[in-house]
């Protein structure tokens, strides 16, 4: 086991406390069943997310066919997909009046397409029923799915993000079932597909990454048109995962947000609590009024 470490003074995680919207929102995803990212991955953000209507929904079932080092879902094999989740996920969306929604799930190596025609419906769902709402998927790797990226960027989501998580040299003691050529060559494709989608991508700091290997990861990011990047402390969720190896200051982190700015992201946010979903939708609010 690896004893969790006290958390610095910078990482202050508000309690979600007793709020009418947290609890609206908290209400919804009870009503209609809907599985969320904020709660299976116990995020700081949570309290202040939910207060602004802001969730990140995970679709195809809480468990996942992988079993990364950092990831509190619990892996297995997952139950079959149920065909009326697109519609409840629009419905929420819906009655939530998200502007701006993201889309994630376990990954499904069980599936012969991943899951891919699953996101396309969900998107699909959503567009008949909040067509206002922009829509960001952040979607698996598809390893070993033909076709399947194929599917998704045909279901034109306006952004497109996949986590890269850590460094290369990280990767088996991390992420073990993923490759991380693999992981930028999908993002590199989404981008060829659709040249209109924006690409995002995120990082997890703290898993002991040098610098260099950080800046090394951005321009592989850039060499593939990735738009968006988030930077982010690596919180370990229990005993079993991965230990945290430093706690990366703010201003460090603010040194690697000037890097990435230098090397011409078109959006950055790193702080250390920096998530994949944190205010996505603010900032694609910011950039279509740009
Ligand atoms: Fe949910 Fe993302 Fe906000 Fe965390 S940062 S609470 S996962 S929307
Ligand atoms: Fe968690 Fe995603 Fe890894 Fe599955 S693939 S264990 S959901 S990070």
């Amino acid at each position: 086991d690896n004893p969790i470490q006290k958390k610095p003074s910078w990482i202050r995680v508000r309690a979600p406390g007793s709020n009418p919207v947290y609890d609206e929102t908290r209400g919804l995803m009870r009503k209609h069943g809907l599985t969320t990212v904020c709660e299976e991955a116990a995020c700081p953000n949570i309290g202040e997310c939910w207060s602004q209507r802001h969730a990140t929904m995970m679709i195809m079932g809480e468990i996942c066919t992988r079993a990364c080092a950092f990831c509190n879902v619990t892996t297995g094999l997952p139950h079959k997909l149920d065909p009326d989740e697109p519609a409840h996920v629009a419905e929420a969306v819906a009655k939530l009046a998200l502007k701006h929604v993201v889309i994630t799930s376990v990954d499904r190596d069980d599936l012969p397409d991943g899951g891919a025609q699953h996101f396309a419906d969900v998107i699909q769902a959503i567009r008949a029923l909040a067509p206002e709402t922009t829509i960001e998927i952040l979607t698996p790797d598809f390893l070993r799915k033909p076709g399947a990226l194929e599917v998704v960027v045909a279901a034109r989501p306006d952004v497109f993000n996949h986590n890269i998580e850590t460094v290369p040299r990280l990767y088996p003691g991390i992420r073990p079932g993923a490759r991380y050529y693999q992981s930028i060559r999908l993002l590199d494709d989404a981008k060829r597909l659709d040249p209109s989608l924006f690409t995002k991508s995120g990082m997890m700091l703290g898993l002991g990454e040098e610098k260099m290997e950080v800046a090394q990861v951005m321009d592989d990011f850039r060499i593939a048109d990735v738009d968006f990047l988030t930077l982010g402390q690596y919180l370990q969720p229990t005993v079993k995962h991965a230990a945290v190896k430093d706690f990366i200051t703010p201003e460090q982190f603010a040194d690697y947000g000037a890097m990435a700015r230098a090397k011409g992201f078109l959006q950055v946010s790193a702080s250390p609590l920096t998530r994949s979903s944190y205010h996505a939708d603010r900032d694609f609010a910011e950039l279509r009024e740009a």
